[in-house]
């Protein structure tokens, strides 16, 4: 794997919106600029069980080792290292956040999707949001019905996990949970699953209930800044994606309860007021067990109490503004 950004990500960290090039890559791969940020690639022939794959990353701009995982994957396909066999969408979530090492300027891009843009149009993140769902539309629109479509969204996080790579999966209203995907997470290394009860304004949840896609935010790790990441801790998501884009895929053992621990999220501890206190070390790891009876957080008079000591935590950020969730208090979920 290469830590030398490939022409891809230079290409995005130029911004360069002038002009939307097209470029010829080794064994007949053409890559399209559709935006700044996000680039088709077209395989050379057809394929008769084709994959319609979006990967996407930089959403939170600071979470390095995603870009840097995908770029060397594009730089391998542009060199003919890996070979390509079905159609792969790139979005580079937040460029002016990349280029500035921020998890966002204005509103966090993860919280715009489904939509919510429209109520934040003052945000640099808006039109982000309004492009990225719009590139997947276009993306996703053109997937024969018996096509696979894929999102994975590949992020890491603030802090560190009990769980170091975990993968949160989108509340599917009616749609069953499915086990392929389930078993390819194993694959990737993925530790953990979070099953959402409700709808998210994150990609993933628009990309999974608008395109019906099975979408995925894979959380990999620790954030670190460019060239300070330990890649060969993502050994494990970046073998099983080059093996997706590249069919090689082997043929994986069926998902069992048990292969990993399934989480559902139980409520969402909701910053009020300035008054709010979590009663959480600052350095409390993701899915960190909360004892029975144990006072998570307070705000004025409201308490969070944790019940019953299988309860965790999840995501803590006192630091949001008012009326924002600070926090996500998880439980142990069957299928
Ligand atoms: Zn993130």
């Amino acid at each position: 794997m290469t830590t030398q950004p490939s022409r891809f990500l230079q290409h995005v960290l130029q911004a360069n919106t002038t002009t939307l090039p097209e470029w010829q890559l080794a064994a007949g791969v053409t890559a399209r600029w559709h935006a700044a940020n996000v680039v088709e690639l077209f395989p050379a022939g057809q394929h008769s069980k084709p994959a319609f794959i979006l990967l996407s990353c930089g959403i939170h701009g600071n979470e390095t080792a995603p870009i840097e995982v995908i770029d060397a994957m594009l730089a391998d396909i542009a060199s003919g290292t890996l070979p390509l066999h079905h159609r792969l969408l790139v979005a580079f979530g937040n460029p002016k956040a990349m280029q500035q090492g921020e998890r966002y300027l204005d509103y966090d891009l993860n919280r715009l999707f489904n939509g919510a843009h429209q109520q934040q149009p003052d945000a640099q993140e808006a039109a982000c949001a309004a492009l990225l769902e719009q590139e997947a539309g276009r993306f996703f629109a053109q997937a024969p019905s018996h096509a696979l479509r894929l999102h994975y969204d590949l992020h890491t996080a603030i802090r560190g996990s009990v769980y170091e790579k975990f993968a949160i999966y989108p509340f599917l209203h009616q749609r069953a949970h499915d086990p392929a995907q389930l078993a390819w997470l194993k694959h990737c290394g993925i530790e953990a699953v979070l099953l959402h009860s409700k709808p998210a304004n994150t990609f993933s949840y628009y990309t999974s209930h608008a395109y019906q896609a099975h979408a995925f935010t894979l959380e990999l790790g620790k954030a670190r800044p460019f060239g300070h990441n330990d890649l060969s801790r993502f050994a494990g998501i970046d073998q099983a994606l080059r093996q997706l884009v590249s069919d090689t895929t082997p043929p994986l053992a069926d998902y069992q309860p048990g292969d990993y621990p399934l989480f559902r999220a139980k409520y969402d501890l909701i910053k009020h007021s300035e008054a709010f206190r979590l009663h959480l070390d600052a350095q409390v790891e993701n899915f960190t067990a909360l004892p029975d009876g144990f006072l998570i957080a307070e705000d004025g008079a409201e308490r969070y109490v944790a019940d019953g000591g299988a309860e965790r935590i999840l995501f803590p950020n006192p630091g949001v503004k008012p009326g924002l969730r600070a926090g996500i208090v998880v439980e142990p979920a069957t299928l």
